[in-house]
């Protein structure tokens, strides 16, 4: 089946079942158009658990489907791929957070919700890249341990000057964005403003014109007067962009970054998902109460 017919026929059958399709931004372009809502981790689980619809088709990456599922226990989450994983949510465990809590007994533990339920049930409070910053400043004078980005960490601990310790994790993707990607990118589009996600080299987000996570992005561009940008985060946020904001133009940061995780996520395997109703996310209900603590901590710091 081609895609158009394929397209059609999600539409049709995510209507007929009352199944909502939330997607990220750093999906595929067929897939962004397809979805009923789309935004980053945190606001599509929030929006998920706003609405009527008691099932819900994540397209994403694991950890993603976890926060529906945290936020929403009662419905039933869906994932069009089980294996589409975060290699930076994986590169730290519950066990690891539990012996670094003995080590470090005195710290406040700080989770990025790039994140396992099993590592969210485990820590203190929980941030998305929009309100780390915002949160670290509330909690002056705390030690804080930020796990599982070195990089969003180290951004932080720039710019507030806090005490913090950092578990070494990365995204593979942004962690790829240099300083030889950004001049190439302003010498071949001279009037854009560079735009960086906060999981990228320090060095780089320094360089930077503005370090914004993907929902800030989007107002970014919408009120700034610039009409060219510089995207320095994975190439599925230019085309959202580029869709959103037509009459200006949005390109990747010298090179396009792919996250080939996301990616695992096809209009196929969409449609099984639909069809089948078999890949569901299930957590340990221990894992969703004590996950959802460090959310809803977040939440209330907000
Ligand atoms: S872009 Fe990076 S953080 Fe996001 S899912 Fe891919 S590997 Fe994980």
């Amino acid at each position: 089946m081609n895609k158009k017919a394929l397209s059609r026929e999600i539409e049709e059958l995510k209507k007929k079942k009352k199944i909502l399709i939330v997607a990220h931004n750093y999906q595929r372009p067929e897939v962004q158009d397809i979805a009923d809502i789309l935004g980053d981790s945190l606001e599509l689980a929030r929006i998920a658990a706003g609405v009527p619809e008691e099932r819900i088709l994540l397209c994403g990456v694991k950890f993603m489907a976890e926060s529906v599922k945290i936020i929403s226990p009662r419905k039933t989450v869906l994932t069009p791929e089980p294996e589409a994983g975060c290699p930076m949510a994986d590169m730290i465990t519950g066990e690891d957070v539990r012996r670094l809590r003995k080590e470090y007994p005195d710290y406040l533990f700080m989770a990025y919700v790039n994140t396992s339920a099993e590592v969210k049930a485990e820590v203190d409070l929980c941030c998305t890249s929009s309100n780390a910053l915002a949160l670290v400043k509330k909690l002056k004078g705390e030690k804080i341990f930020f796990l599982p980005d070195k990089n969003l960490g180290s951004w932080i601990k720039d710019q507030t000057q806090t005490e913090m310790e950092l578990w070494p994790g990365f995204c593979y993707v942004h962690n790829r964005i240099q300083m030889e990607d950004l001049e190439k990118g302003r010498q071949e589009h001279p009037e854009a403003v560079a735009m960086i996600h906060p999981e990228s080299p320090l060095q780089v987000l320094k360089a930077a014109d503005a370090v914004l996570s993907t929902g800030q992005m989007i107002t970014y561009a919408r009120t700034s007067p610039a009409r060219e940008f510089l995207v320095g985060t994975e190439e599925g946020m230019v085309y959202r962009l580029q869709s959103l904001f037509p009459e200006k133009l949005f390109y990747p940061m010298g090179r396009p970054f792919i996250c080939d995780n996301m990616k695992k996520i096809t209009l196929e395997k969409v449609h099984k998902a639909l069809t089948d109703e078999e890949t569901i996310i299930q957590i340990d209900e221990s894992v969703i109460q004590k996950a959802a603590q460090s959310l809803n901590r977040m939440l209330e710091m907000s």
